[in-house]
């Protein structure tokens, strides 16, 4: 009989890991506590509009082609997507409004007049950008770092012979600043810190490498919104024999002589060969790895910044709006403070609002659009979560109306929102946080905890939770690890 291997959760990370783990050769099964797969990556109906739940910006496709190939599947037949030609539309209060096109000798040109920069502050920012990514990628994305290969290896070396340009010692606004004149241009720029739910005040200068993945690697739609990735890759995991256990949560990661032995699940014991864990770690050690002794320092660094989300359907369209979105806040140094000190909304937040039935028009009747309608938010720390949404929905409307001239609140005909509390009620993701813990200091991407247990042989992590973090690519490439590191059936 083959070897056995069971993943808890089917997050984007986990369908990603049982793939990578069946193309090994295990039998796997998927134990998935909701009726629905996809974690955060899921979708829902609200009368005539459909709405994707959560990540809506999509970068890197071919990490989800990659796991059709390892079945010899052809992608296309599963999951198709389009690269959008304007990446986001920007508005401010004073009426500046600015397009990031797609194509990046457009964009400079066109930032340089609107913001009256000097190309050459651009394309130098640009190059740096670049030049971040390729230094670190290899050595922080695609390895463990908490295996002393990793630092034998000459990535390694070209990062450390390097280490000025990483900008480790500057917070990504310093650098932001010593880039640009145009204090709007390192607005734009600081807010790339919230696409791992981290602070541009914090976060260190070398976080200026994710505007690479968008802004050189381009972004992208699938044919049928943000769900088709993981209703695709669900499909795929039906095709090549992976199990599913749906409505079922596990309770318990059985161990023995250091040894992860299999799950119990509804009061009853599985055997398992492997385990590999995709819910939210510090959740893990909380409810599932009783009587192991937690790795305190990993469990306790901040998390990062969760989210509070009006799905509204609009009974009109607008033309000045795309996919993607952002009316920034007049004070973005305050809006941080009350993410992450205060722990409260401020009076005047940036909102973003992606609408799919831009490109995918079977998702809003004619003549309407399906906004998913976001703002950042504090991690839930047992805030009141209904006085705080009626005070922000005011702030949005108000946002909104200021910078597009409407009145958006005679157009909403359906509703529904979720705050930090409900997403941490549907994920299991600690504090309702998007991307597991922040990258607010220059050590985070060090103290993320490891894709293995250091306790428990044959028990590995995936997931935004852990190494490398949060976001739909660093998911697929945290499964892409565990794979390296799971011995062949
Ligand atoms: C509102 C929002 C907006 C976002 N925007 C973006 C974006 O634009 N781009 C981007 O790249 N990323 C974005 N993200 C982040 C992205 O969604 C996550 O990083 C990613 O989806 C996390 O995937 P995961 O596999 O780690 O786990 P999750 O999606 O959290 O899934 C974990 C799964 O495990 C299950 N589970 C947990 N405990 C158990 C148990 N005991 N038994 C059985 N099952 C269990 C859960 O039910 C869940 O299905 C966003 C997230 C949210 C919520």
């Amino acid at each position: 009989m083959g070897l056995k291997a069971a993943v808890v959760g089917s997050g984007i990370a986990g369908i990603a890991s049982a793939l990578r783990v069946r193309a090994k050769g295990y039998e796997v099964t998927i134990f998935e506590q909701n009726k629905y797969t996809g974690g955060k990556l899921h979708s829902f109906r609200r009368g005539d509009y459909r709405f994707d739940y959560g990540p809506s910006l999509f970068t890197m496709p071919q990490l989800v082609d990659e796991l059709f190939g390892l079945f010899d599947k052809n992608p296309a037949s599963y999951f198709e997507y389009k690269r959008k030609e304007t990446i986001c539309h920007y508005f401010w209060e004073d009426g500046t409004q600015f397009q990031i096109d797609a194509d990046q000798q457009k964009f400079i040109k066109e930032a340089s007049k609107t913001f009256d920069e000097p190309e050459k502050h651009l394309i130098d920012y640009l190059e740096s950008t670049r030049t971040k990514y390729d230094l670190t990628s290899r050595l922080f994305l695609e390895k463990s770092l908490h295996k002393f290969s990793t630092y034998l290896s000459s990535d390694t070396l070209k990062a450390i012979v390097s280490l000025s340009k990483l900008h480790l010692d500057q917070t990504l606004n310093e650098v932001n600043n010593k880039y640009f004149t145009h204090p709007k241009l390192v607005q734009l720029f600081n807010r790339f810190a919230t696409y791992n739910g981290s602070s541009p005040y914090k976060t260190p200068g070398i976080m200026s490498m994710i505007p690479h993945l968008e802004m050189n690697y381009g972004a992208y739609i699938p044919k049928h919104g943000m769900h088709d990735i993981s209703q695709s890759l669900t499909q795929l995991c039906k095709d090549v024999g992976i199990s599913f256990k749906m409505n079922s949560k596990v309770e318990g990661i059985n161990h023995k002589n250091n040894k992860a032995e299999g799950l119990t699940v509804n009061g009853e014991t599985h055997h398992f060969d492997t385990v590999v864990c995709n819910m939210d770690v510090y959740s893990a050690y909380n409810s599932l790895l009783k009587g192991l002794a937690p790795p305190k320092k990993t469990l306790e660094q901040e998390r990062s910044s969760s989210a509070l989300i009006f799905y509204w359907g609009i009974n009109k369209s607008f033309k000045d709006l795309d996919l993607h979105n952002i009316l920034f806040t007049e004070d973005y140094q305050n809006e941080f403070d009350h993410l992450f000190h205060k722990k409260y909304f401020g009076d005047d937040p940036t909102v973003y609002i992606n609408i799919t039935s831009k490109d995918v028009e079977a998702d809003a009747p004619e003549g309407c659009e399906n906004w998913f309608v976001m703002v950042n938010a504090p991690t839930n720390c047992g805030q009141d979560w209904k006085s705080q949404t009626t005070y922000i929905r005011e702030k949005i409307i108000a946002k909104i109306n200021t910078c597009l001239g409407i009145k958006i609140q005679d157009h909403i005909e359906v509703e529904h929102v979720e705050t930090p509390e409900t997403i941490e009620a549907a994920t299991s993701s600690f504090q309702g946080s998007l991307y597991g813990t922040s990258s607010n200091n220059k050590f985070a991407a060090f103290l993320r905890h490891p894709n293995f247990s250091s306790q428990l042989k044959n028990l590995y992590f995936c997931g935004g939770s852990v190494h490398p973090g949060g976001g739909i690519p660093l998911c697929f490439l945290s499964a892409k690890i565990v794979s390296d590191l799971v011995p062949k059936a």
